[in-house]
């Protein structure tokens, strides 16, 4: 299969009824044993300091895997991506835009979804096949997180970790959907998360230092119960077509839908604080000032730019909420 390169989460079954097999650049940036180099090769191709981190790394994955064509998404996602597909254009890539509706429409969908399989030489019947054959992967990764909130069985960093693959399937979804099956099952053999742990949920967009902050909060007696926007990716609510998965997907539409699903979500899992995770130099990070004033949970708001560890600032204002939130369970008078 030809490999097409993503630059988010976007309707994978077209990419494959079409014979590509998708590639999300986020992913491969972050599994990089040293990340750092991609964003060095887009800064010295000119692209600005003051420039998000992930867009600086996908332009350098890009650039190094050999990877020709790019499915780049231009509305729904990251304003930067436009002048980052422009600039992949001048270095001989091919690029597909790809834009989500205004708002979630499904007849809407249902034509930007039509354009874009006849742009890669597919049908969108072709595509509702493979969205069948997809389905067992994505009701795999649900169960994962299920077992995650519901019964205190798999950690923060395997829930985002398998959630987040759902958006290229790490390149095989077959492979995806095995590997997910064995350790579903040894997960449920597991001894359950301590009952008194505190609850958190992660909400925006990935964070750069994923690997070493999702350890860092069970080190310290909390767990990451919800990862919104991985959960997300895995489309927890497909609907009868593929046109309907995609509109139910809350991640390329307004604050509002971002924050009607976190709400939804909180009771549920019982979730104690929210970490609120923002890219430096990203739009997203404004809407922390509407995040605070909808959601009425304690909520941290960090920051992360080109460091892809946690530095010491970081983890001392980890430290000091998740103090807060036990001291709040203890006595919930005393600390508001
Ligand atoms: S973090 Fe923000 S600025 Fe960076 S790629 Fe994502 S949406 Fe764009």
């Amino acid at each position: 299969m030809k490999k097409i390169g993503i630059t988010t989460t976007v309707p994978v079954e077209v990419l494959l009824a079409a014979g590509y097999q998708p590639i999300d650049l986020n992913n491969v940036l972050v599994s990089a044993p040293d990340p750092t180099k991609y964003v060095t090769i887009a800064e010295r191709d000119g692209f600005p300091l003051n420039c998000c981190t992930w867009i600086k790394g996908l332009y350098g994955v890009c650039m190094d895997s050999g990877i020709n064509d790019v499915l780049c998404v231009t509305n729904g996602d990251c304003t930067n991506t436009i002048m980052l597909m422009e600039v992949l254009k001048l270095k001989g890539k091919n690029t597909i835009p790809f834009a989500y509706p205004e708002r979630p429409d499904a007849e809407q969908m249902d034509y930007v979804l039509e354009k874009l399989a006849a742009t890669l030489g597919t049908t969108l019947q072709a595509a509702e096949k493979v969205r069948r054959k997809v389905k067992p992967a994505r009701d795999l990764a649900l169960k994962l997180d299920e077992l995650t909130w519901k019964d205190n069985k798999v950690s923060g960093w395997e829930n985002n970790l398998w959630l987040i693959s759902t958006s290229d399937f790490n390149g095989d979804y077959l492979k995806y959907q095995k590997e997910l099956q064995e350790l579903i099952d040894k997960s449920t053999q597991r001894q359950h998360y301590p009952s008194q742990e505190i609850r958190i949920g992660y909400i925006g967009v990935p964070s750069v230092y994923a690997k070493e902050f999702y350890p860092y909060v069970e080190k310290h007696g909390a767990r990451v119960v919800f990862n919104e926007v991985q959960r997300q990716f895995a489309m927890p609510e497909p609907g009868g077509s593929l046109a309907e998965q995609y509109t139910n997907y809350t991640y390329p539409y307004s604050i509002n839908e971002h924050i009607a699903d976190i709400k939804s979500e909180l009771k549920k899992r019982r979730i104690d604080g929210i970490i609120h995770y923002v890219q430096a130099f990203c739009h997203r990070g404004i809407g922390d000032i509407v995040m605070r004033s909808m959601i009425k949970v304690p909520m941290l708001t960090l920051e992360g730019n080109a460091d892809f560890f946690l530095n010491g600032h970081v983890k001392t204002r980890i430290e000091a909420f998740l103090d807060m939130i036990e001291r709040r369970k203890i006595s919930p008078k005393v600390v508001k």
